[in-house]
């Protein structure tokens, strides 16, 4: 079950080991309990991506700073979309699957690279553009 997964940075092509996020985050709520997969030169190499709390296998690709404000970025826009357009998350993700031609596996924002995730983005604000005049001002 806490069987480690072989996986690389692809950033510096070091390996990547299970963590407690505490070492990245500090001991707080935020990392209690939590483990991700940080690249073995961290510091120097600031790549990292969260694991699952169960199974803890990795959520999808190690990702620097950059990559990982992109990915919360494109998870975002689709939370708008999904919020104007009345979409369910499974309903929002089906679309997403549509739109770049991925399939339900690959279709996860967590692997997605800098440039599937402005892909995302620029999807999103296009498909809620035209809804977005019609939501009350927050
Ligand atoms: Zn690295």
């Amino acid at each position: 079950m806490t069987k480690q997964k072989q996986i690389k940075c692809p950033y510096c092509h070091a390996g990547a080991s299970l963590r407690p996020a505490s070492v990245v985050y500090g001991c707080n709520r935020r990392s209690q309990g939590k483990f991700l997969y940080l690249c073995d030169r961290w510091p120097a190499c600031d790549a990292y991506v969260s694991a699952h709390d169960r199974t803890h296998q990795p959520m999808g690709t190690l990702a620097n700073g950059d990559l990982r404000h992109k990915r919360i970025l494109a998870h975002r826009a689709l939370e708008h979309l999904q919020q104007v357009r009345h979409m369910e998350k499974w309903e929002a993700y089906i679309w997403l699957q549509a739109k770049l031609g991925l399939s339900d596996r690959q279709a996860h924002i967590g692997q997605f690279s800098d440039w599937m995730c402005d892909e995302v983005i620029r999807l999103c604000h296009q498909a809620a553009a035209p809804l977005d005049g019609l939501q009350p001002a927050a």
